[in-house]
């Protein structure tokens, strides 16, 4: 915990660092994840089926790794120097994933693929992998450590942490999916690339405001000698090693190689030998080194997490099935019916994303040195919010494409967050606060729901034979963000808040482990989806839309079916 003087607008310091720091970590994950599947099918002119099997084992990965990102953390490198080195792994990643070489074309009905360009983009991904293991769960467990352990304003710092982990995701959509569908991929890729540097150089920059909160444990065990090598270059140099292995599987998934039924991919062997490890791991710690205290509040995180599992799968289909769905079935201009375009959004866009951010982190440094004066403050803020809003108006006024669209979640959810942080402190106040099981519960329930518009649409072009409006996926998606907003923040802040201080990272890795199932799970069930496009790239629609009815009817009684039996179990969990 920090001193109060340490504070800016009612947080410490520390916290706005991690904001942005993952802001643009975020930016570059969703801005690339917003065209992979796009990219892998109409460039590299990959079958549904092997694009979802890579984007299931990259998925998988990228969100199995933090479990060992966050053990290394918590036992050596500390929280910081995790950060530095797993953002430095991110920039590389990203960079080369704007190598995106020759299209590739049918030649008498067999695909041609550039094979050079397709092996860089495997190792972009592994370094991404490789990355996000060792930045994600501590970034997010630096946020906690900022704040004492009753601090009441735990929950709602983790509510800002997402609404920056949001706010990138947001700009990602709406650039990288923009510029790689509009312009040319490598230019979507490469601005997730250059979002990733400035999220190393904030983190840099900013890294004195965590005042040793994030520092290693024991520092002389990092030096200590393990093979005659000091044991944090040991670390560093096995995680760049198992980049290569890594990349071996991404090859492997998207070829069908070695995989058990062409369904259960090496990537998924592999993190099923991480669960085992972990469950194995949990039982032994809370049997032997807790007190029954906290064993219970263990035993209710483990119950939590595995509610994520079930959310994180439904909601992962945003960003496979969705947009395939809405690139195939879906109209995808907003703008027209609500605004007219002026034709000049993009540069004030930009401008808006460089600037905001600046604008809070100028005004956060300001409060040490003019704590008289709050001019200069307000007028930062101001000047920031403006710039915000237009950021929101342009949103609105961009021509859409598939990838682009999945901004709505992102964009519902900043919206979202301050009005469900006042509903939960006007509940706290009449002491009717739901509990945290019971908010998952509803989460579940919500994401469920969120199926049904797409349902329906699916079925309208079934019977109409034409594409239906893109206002479908605009209510699906409002739905599904009220749910995410009752189950995500709260859980972040519980895997803080319930989890054995020592084993907060390990804890939070199996937060994201989760995660990793959900992946693999939605590129199971997307494939229920999955559509052989024709050479000649026209498609029945009526046969489409079925496939993608029957999944999203799926989808809605699995979130509708486990959001019940969650909420009759949360009077027990609490
Ligand atoms: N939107 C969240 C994030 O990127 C989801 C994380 C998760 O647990 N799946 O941080």
């Amino acid at each position: 915990a920090l001193p109060r003087s340490d504070d800016f607008l009612g947080h410490p310091k520390g916290v706005y660092v991690c904001f942005f720091t993952e802001m643009w970590e975020r930016f570059s994950f969703y801005g690339m994840k917003a065209l992979l599947l796009l990219y892998l099918t109409k460039h590299h002119l990959f079958g549904d089926r092997a694009g979802l099997d890579l984007l299931g084992a990259y998925g998988g990965l990228v969100y199995c790794m933090p479990v060992i990102g966050g053990l290394l953390a918590d036992r050596w490198l500390g929280m910081r120097k995790a950060v530095t080195f797993g953002s430095l792994l991110l920039v590389l990643g990203h960079v080369g994933m704007a190598v995106e070489g020759h299209a590739a074309t049918r030649v008498a009905g067999a695909v041609v693929r550039d094979e050079g360009a397709l092996s860089v983009t495997y190792l972009s991904l592994a370094l991404i992998i490789a990355g996000v293991g060792f930045m994600k769960p501590n970034i997010s467990t630096i946020v906690g450590r900022l704040y004492a352990e009753n601090d009441p304003r735990r929950d709602s710092g983790f509510s800002l942490f997402y609404a920056g982990i949001n706010l990138g995701a947001l700009f990602a959509s709406l650039v990288c999916g923009f510029l790689g569908e509009a312009y040319g991929w490598k230019y979507g890729f490469g601005a997730a690339g250059i979002g990733m540097l400035l999220g190393l150089a904030m983190f840099l920059w900013g890294q004195k405001y965590l005042h040793g909160h994030a520092e290693p444990p024991a520092p002389a065990t990092l030096r200590e000698r393990v093979f005659g090598l000091p044991r944090e270059w040991l670390i560093y140099g096995g995680a760049v090693l198992s980049v290569f292995p890594i990349a071996a599987l991404m090859w492997a998934a998207a070829n069908g190689v070695a995989s058990i039924g062409g369904e259960i991919s090496l990537a998924l062997v592999l993190m099923l030998v991480v669960l085992g490890g972990v469950l194995l791991w949990f039982a032994w710690f809370t049997g032997a080194r807790c007190t029954p205290a906290q064993r219970g509040q263990m035993w209710a995180l483990l119950a939590l997490i595995f509610m994520a599992l079930v959310f994180f799968t439904l909601y992962e289909q945003t960003y496979g099935s969705w947009v395939t769905f809405t690139d195939r079935l879906l109209t995808k201009d907003i703008a027209p019916s609500l605004v007219i375009r002026d034709g000049t959004p993009l540069p004030w866009s930009i401008a808006s994303l460089l600037l905001a951010p600046l604008g809070f982190a100028v005004a956060a440094t300001m409060s040490d040195r003019h704590a008289a004066s709050r001019a200069p403050r307000v007028l930062f803020v101001g000047v920031t919010a403006l710039m915000l809003v237009f950021l929101v108006r342009d949103c609105i006024v961009l021509p859409q494409t598939a990838g682009s669209l999945t901004y709505l979640g992102a964009l519902f959810l900043v919206l979202l967050a301050p009005l469900f942080a006042a509903l939960w402190a006007w509940l706290d106040r009449r002491r009717a606060d739901p509990s945290k099981p019971f908010k998952s519960a509803l989460g579940l329930i919500f994401a469920g729901l969120s199926f049904v518009p797409l349902a329906l649409a699916a079925q309208q072009v079934g019977a109409t034979g034409a594409i239906a409006s893109v206002w479908w996926l605009v209510l699906a998606y409002l739905v599904l963000e009220i749910g995410e907003m009752c189950l995500a923040p709260v859980g972040l802040s519980a895997v803080t808040q319930l989890a054995v201080p020592r084993v907060v990272s390990l804890m939070m890795g199996t937060w994201f482990l989760a995660t990793a199932f959900s992946e693999a799970l939605a590129a199971l069930f997307g494939k229920l989806a999955a559509i052989d496009v024709p050479e000649d790239g026209q498609m029945d629609l009526v046969q489409a839309s079925a496939s993608y009815a029957h999944l999203f009817w799926l989808m809605m009684w699995i979130g509708l079916a486990c959001g019940v039996i969650a909420m009759l179990c949360a009077p027990l969990l609490r």
